[in-house]
């Protein structure tokens, strides 16, 4: 560090209580919004702008009402106060402003409320600028603008998040007091870049961030901001990436003999997906440098045979594998399925979940539960980790199966059943190979998807009766477990505020037992269950010992019951496409015609909207760019993990900006010890990631 450098660091790091007009207690509140020094300041951007620079006439407000309607926006008007008095409101609780202001097109209504000094400061004939809502005067039926804030030239305003005892003036006025120390922060990202990207400089970016000229200049700030966050993002993917390719795998011999004979011994033919997925995991096996692959495919596009073919493989040339599942029921169902696979090739599996601890003696792939990790397994001579459904797990849990034996990493295969769309996994995977099956097995049917309106719901039992009658079986998902309980989820607690009283599991199983299907056999599945306990309710379905089950969402990932043929869901606006898709995936698991019933009464026009879309497609990939349309990035999946939700300004939507950013990542991957400021920026962003 030159001596300048020194100097602008340690103002960077001084602490905010310090700087002029801060003590003790404003520090201590700021401390609240994660201010602790100046350069903790210079990064606190104002959530955002009250724009005085775009000023319309009085005249056109009305004209825009009339043609496009402006109730609720906020707008600037230039006016003259032409008379201003402030009265009480009938039950005196209240005092209200009421001015009269024009501009030379013509004149409206403006109230404030309890403010009643604007009486005396805003005087009859003064000239001022207002930012405020549109909204409807009830008395006059004339449109008026409430609560403006004022200001005497024009400019744009930034508003910053707020905390008791700090105003966004005051959070303006220290940070215009620290302007100057924005030249200490320094430029991290390669000229080139900038160059080849038309981006501003950070300390540009950072000013106009908080001191905008006018609303382009914010716009061309949040780019560069918007870029950094998915460009160091994907670099730092992309450093993971490279860095397991440091380490030496296993290289596995490929007998081509075992790969016919093995495709021969399944009770069908592989899909093209599938083949080819297998095949790029094969040419993985066959490098010595770490597997770092990615099946993503929809529920019931047939990945657990792709993951058996690998094991297969690896097994076959002496090493061992590992298999790891978020669930117990997953776990089960993996080891029946690879048993059935594997053994007649001789082939040993074993299980171990914390409700099934026997030791199997160390069996040639073991699969089970994060039990895998708390019971210190044997780990020496793996040569393929295989993990379901990874984001279900912490990246320690993970990184602990996948650890350096004996100077060689196991080659890694995820899952995931969660179609992502094609842009956001350009920026969720770039640690990562993606093999993507997007071809379902042949013999499958498309599911018949309705929805089903109060008024159907005799005659959709009338329908389920039938389809139970033929042998076939059915689940019936409600959103909660007992009445009065906290959903699951933060969408469902927001959307039961406006509707009507949940289907909770046990009520609405007592009531289909009692009043609606007294004949036919029942049983119940919720997360409340010991995990024994739900794993033989499973068995018992898939064995056909009863003929309905009602469930919350637990059986969400991945259970195979291949009877069912109906997936009924009540209040079924409460759930997410994605998650709604994954239901419905529990059935159509064979060649029999089955069905997916949406309950709602939900006349909202987004949920309408949801389950037509559930109507309307049955690809998973489909539904996820239709649920990123509808939901925006932000709310995307539960699985974008933690420091996914960090990004403050980039869309991951953005399909353009994603694609320059991670070609920008790869462009410096490969020489990043040239770019040392970039290094630490990435990790410093490291810190709050995964
Ligand atoms: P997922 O991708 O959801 O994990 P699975 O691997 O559980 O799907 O497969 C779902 C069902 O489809 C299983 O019963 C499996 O035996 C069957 N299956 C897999 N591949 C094929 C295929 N190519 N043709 C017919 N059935 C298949
Ligand atoms: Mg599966």
């Amino acid at each position: 560090m030159t001596e300048k450098e020194n100097k602008g660091f340690m103002e960077l790091n001084t602490e905010i209580q310090f700087l002029h007009g801060v003590g003790p207690k404003m520090a201590e509140r700021l401390d609240k919004l994660g201010i602790k020094i100046v350069r903790d300041l210079i990064y606190y951007f104002p959530r955002d702008y009250a724009d005085y620079t775009k000023i319309v006439k009085i005249g056109d407000l009305g004209i825009m009402n009339y043609e496009s309607g402006i109730m609720g926006e906020t707008k600037t008007i230039k006016a003259k106060i032409i008379n201003i008095a402030n009265r009480r409101t009938s039950r005196r609780r209240f005092v209200v402003t009421e001015a009269v202001v024009a501009d030379d097109t013509g004149s409206i209504k403006v109230v404030w409320f309890n403010q009643p000094y604007l009486e005396k400061m805003l005087k009859s004939g003064s000239e001022v600028i207002l930012n405020g809502k549109i909204s409807y005067d009830n008395f006059s039926g004339q449109i008026q603008m409430e609560s403006p804030t004022r200001t005497n030239f024009p400019r744009i305003v930034p508003i910053y998040p707020e905390t008791v005892g700090i105003s966004s003036g005051y959070i303006s006025k220290l940070v215009a007091s620290i302007k100057p120390q924005v030249a200490n922060i320094g430029e991290y990202i390669p000229e080139e870049i900038i160059g080849k990207n038309n981006l501003i400089g950070i300390q540009q970016a950072i000013l106009a961030l908080h001191q905008p000229d006018n609303s382009a200049s914010v716009e061309k700030a949040r780019e560069r901001m918007a870029f950094d966050e998915l460009f160091l993002f994907s670099l730092q993917k992309q450093l993971i990436k490279q860095e397991v390719l440091i380490h030496k795998a296993p290289k596995m011999e490929i007998d081509e003999q075992f790969l016919k004979d093995f495709v021969e011994s399944l009770p069908f033919k592989l899909t093209d997906a599938q083949r080819k997925a297998s095949w790029r995991i094969i040419k993985d096996l066959e490098s010595n440098q770490p597997m770092n692959r990615l099946l993503n495919g929809d529920v019931g596009s047939g990945k657990t045979v792709v993951a058996a073919f690998a094991a297969a493989v690896v097994i076959k040339n002496g090493k061992r594998v590992v298999l790891m599942a978020p669930t117990e029921i997953l776990a089960n169902q993996h080891y029946q399925t690879l048993t059935k696979i594997l053994e007649p090739h001789g082939i040993s599996v074993g299980l171990l979940t914390s409700a099934n601890k026997s030791d199997h003696n160390l069996p040639d792939i073991i699969v089970g539960t994060h039990a895998l990790i708390q019971e210190k397994v044997e780990l020496d001579n793996i040569g393929l980790v295989i993990i379901d459904e990874q984001h279900r797990f912490g990246v320690n849990q993970r990184n602990k199966l996948l650890e350096v034996r004996n100077g060689l990493r196991p080659h890694f295969l995820s899952m995931t059943a969660t179609p992502i769309p094609r842009t956001m996994s350009l920026v969720v995977f770039a640690n990562l190979n993606v093999s993507v099956i997007d071809e379902m097995p042949a013999d499958r049917k498309k599911i018949i998807t309705r929805t089903v309106e109060p008024a159907g719901r005799d005659e959709a039992y009338e329908f389920i009766r039938k389809e139970v009658g033929s042998g076939h079986q059915v689940f019936v998902i409600c959103p909660l477990i007992a009445e009065g309980d906290q959903a699951d989820s933060l969408q469902l607690i927001a959307n039961s505020f406006f509707e009507e009283e949940k289907k909770a599991v046990i009520k609405e199983t007592k009531r289909l037992q009692k009043d609606v299907f007294p004949d036919l056999k029942i049983a119940m599945l919720h997360g409340k269950l010991k995990s024994k306990e739900k794993e033989v309710i499973m068995a018992d379905f898939k064995a056909k010992k009863f003929d309905i089950l009602v469930s919350t969402s637990v059986v969400e990932v991945g259970v195979d019951i291949p009877g069912a043929t109906v997936m009924m869901i009540e209040n079924a606006e409460s759930f997410g496409l994605a998650q709604l898709h994954q239901f419905r995936g529990r059935v159509g698991r064979n060649d029999m015609q089955s069905y997916c019933l949406l309950f709602s009464s939900s006349n909202s026009e987004n949920a309408q909207k949801r389950l037509s879309y559930m109507e309307s497609i049955s690809s998973g990939f489909e539904l996820a760019e239709k649920d990123l349309e509808l939901r925006g990035p932000g709310q995307m999946y539960g699985y974008v993990q933690s420091g996914f939700w960090d990004f403050r300004f980039a869309d991951i939507g953005d399909r353009i900006m994603i694609e320059k950013a991670t070609e920008a990542a790869k462009d410096v991957v490969a020489q990043i010890d040239k770019y040392p400021e970039l290094l630490e920026k990435v990790g410093e962003k490291a810190k709050h990631l995964e």
